[in-house]
């Protein structure tokens, strides 16, 4: 197929993206071609996207260091917010050491790549998100996918295969559905089939646990066998990602992710906002308990007789449509009326659950929680 053939075909079976510029900062309203939009949107889960606090912090770390790192970290580009961010970020998951990257993709290449090879084995979860999947083929190990949260399957699988070196990758969260691993058996399985456990906390570093400190504080499990991923693009509120493991793991990240080693370090003043944005995390329970009452709110006031919404605890409340068509006719339908759900199709997600993938943040107000659950009830 050309180019053109390809893009017709997406069009023809309205898989077709397309992107709005938005004229505002994050938040829960935002400004798109001089409208004003109440957005369900953005995965800013405890409303620091735009807090005068970080960008203050922001301000400071540009003053201090400028806007660009100048070069990779091992280079000359490594600043001191971001050796103080890593130590920071390591005591607050209660790891030994973790090493920041620019983006959450970048991690999961790096970190997948560098802890498997030609001749290692990955079991991954069957609804992982792109940057493990890719990850993974971009380690050259054999990939087995499991079923979605099915621990028969990867017991089975660890079992016969004949692989000296396994690694578990999962979702802590998983992003289009907003239900969590069972990590307490994952890493059980890890631990009796002597692999390491890759846990992407993309949705939860932030959000769940004890102040925030993740998926596994949640659960309250730690093992030098697990490899944490936290991003901080997220319910951070800024940009970048982490690593964090054990001393040996992380050394070896460092000297091998080339995700890490060949590319610019993050602006430095990036750094300097995420201490600032980590403290109110720490300090964020009551953004935290405002966020679980949105939850409980929006899944309470829901009446849905064809469609029906995931089977979620969390900021990400899928409310699953089924068609592409349906699901875009109704996202179009609610853009008219001023509220912004972004519509999510294969192959983001299977075919036939094209969804409309609703987030909450604690900057939201019981209204405009309101304001959509009455939307959504008249559609239905
Ligand atoms: C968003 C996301 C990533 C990528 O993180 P970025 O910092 O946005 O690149 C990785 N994994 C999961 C599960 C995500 O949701």
């Amino acid at each position: 197929m050309t180019l053109t053939e390809k893009l017709q075909d997406l069009r023809e079976r309205s898989l077709l993206r397309r992107r709005r510029s938005v004229e505002s900062a994050c938040g829960p309203e935002l400004v798109v071609d001089g409208r004003r939009l109440l957005a369900f949107a953005s995965n800013d889960y405890l409303g620091l996207a735009a807090d005068p606090a970080l960008i203050d912090a922001a301000r400071e770390g540009a003053g201090r260091y400028g806007v660009g790192a100048g070069a990779s970290h091992l280079i000359s580009g490594h600043y001191a917010p971001h050796q103080a961010l890593e130590e920071r970020l390591a005591a607050f998951v209660g790891m030994e050491r973790a090493l920041y990257f620019s983006t959450g993709f970048m991690a999961n290449l790096g970190v997948v790549a560098s802890l498997a090879g030609h001749n290692d084995a990955v079991f991954s979860d069957q609804l992982n998100h792109a940057s493990l999947i890719d990850g993974i083929r971009l380690s050259g190990a054999e990939k087995y996918i499991y079923p979605h949260r099915d621990l028969a399957a990867l017991e089975a699988m660890l079992s016969t295969c004949p692989a000296a070196n396994k690694l578990v990758v999962s979702d802590a969260v998983f992003g289009m559905d907003g239900d969590l691993a069972p990590l307490p058996e994952l890493l059980e399985l890890c631990q009796r089939h002597d692999a390491h456990l890759v846990v992407d906390d993309a949705h939860g570093f932030g959000v769940q646990g004890p102040q925030g400190r993740g998926s596994l504080a949640k659960f309250g499990i730690a093992s030098p066998r697990v490899v944490y991923i936290g991003t901080l693009g997220k319910a951070a509120g800024v940009s970048g990602a982490f690593a964090a493991g054990s001393d040996e793991v992380i050394e070896w990240l460092l000297q091998s992710a080339r995700s890490y080693i060949f590319t610019t370090g993050a602006p430095p003043l990036l750094a300097h906002a995420l201490l600032a944005s980590l403290d109110l995390i720490e300090r964020g329970d009551h953004r935290r308990a405002h966020l679980a009452q949105l939850i409980a709110q929006l899944r309470a006031g829901l009446k849905l007789k064809r469609w029906r919404l995931s089977d979620s605890a969390t900021a990400i409340q899928p409310l699953i449509i089924g068609a592409n068509e349906e699901a875009l006719r109704i996202g179009a339908q609610l853009y008219e009326s001023g509220l912004w759900i972004p519509v999510i199709r294969p192959p983001t997600v299977p075919e036939g659950t094209s969804r409309l993938r609703i987030s909450l943040s604690a900057a939201h107000t019981p209204a405009q929680v309101e304001r959509l659950v009455a939307a959504l009830n008249e559609l239905e």
